[in-house]
């Protein structure tokens, strides 16, 4: 089923994510409803908190290109081809972040139309369960990487935008603005 992103403005965003304790079918039903609504929005990521539940738990799936190489990555210490871990759900990641930081220019389906450069690191080590409780592990980069600490901040409740430089920031101003106007306005409908 797909489901509503949640858009700018919404408090859900800035919760932090409960850890997950549960392992069970609504939980995973969670998991391919995101993956639904991911696809349907033509986005490579969605965190919990976009589609209104605060729990430690994203989607993500990388565009497996036919004519290049998988980028280098190891999941469980091996590297198995990419189709066959994506669509990923992540459960109660932890990070170890590594690498320089390395600038990119980033979207968000809580944020259409805007899009801005942000700084991070290059590599990372993730821990995390699947959504049947499976403890792995994956060490990535490039694309890869920056999918993950997106979706990662989005579940401490941090956004793209509160990573941006002021530089960067202060020209998209007036469309976040407006973007935000529109939800509240969206929000006293509904209520
Ligand atoms: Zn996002």
């Amino acid at each position: 089923m797909v489901l509503r992103v949640t858009q700018y403005g919404e408090p859900v965003l800035k919760e932090k994510g409960a850890p997950v304790t549960e392992f069970n079918d609504e939980l995973r039903k969670l998991a391919d409803d995101m993956v639904e609504t991911m696809h349907a929005a033509e986005g490579i990521g969605l965190a919990a908190q976009q589609v209104g539940v605060a729990i430690q738990l994203f989607v993500m799936e990388l565009p497996v290109y036919e004519d290049e190489p998988d980028p280098e990555y190891q999941y469980d210490g091996k590297h198995p081809p990419l189709e066959l871990i994506m669509p990923l759900a992540v459960v109660n990641p932890v990070l170890e972040l590594a690498g320089e930081e390395a600038g990119y220019e980033e979207g968000c389906l809580s944020f259409p139309g805007i899009r801005g450069n942000v700084d991070r690191p290059t590599r990372l080590r993730m821990r995390f369960q699947d959504t049947e409780g499976n403890p792995h592990e994956i060490v990535c980069d490039g694309l890869f990487a920056r999918v993950i600490q997106h979706e990662y901040d989005h579940l401490q409740g941090v956004l793209f935008i509160d990573r941006m430089h002021p530089k960067v920031l202060r020209p998209l101003e007036s469309k976040i603005r407006r973007l935000r106007r529109a939800t509240r306005d969206f929000l006293k409908g509904k209520a």
